[in-house]
């Protein structure tokens, strides 16, 4: 099956310890977009700091 980073063909078998991703890079970048999408979300949290 592809891998969903970088759409190459990647093993999927017991033997790939990253599928569905083809290596340890594209799962890496797989979880950084993931993360940054998350964070970019919405403003900062209001503070509820009193003057
Ligand atoms: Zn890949």
């Amino acid at each position: 099956m592809p891998c969903p980073t970088c759409r190459r063909p990647a093993l999927f078998s017991p033997e790939n310890a990253f599928r569905p991703f083809c290596s340890a890079r594209c799962q890496g970048q797989d979880f950084g977009a993931w993360a940054s999408e998350d964070y970019r979300v919405g403003s900062p949290p209001p503070s509820d700091d009193q003057e």
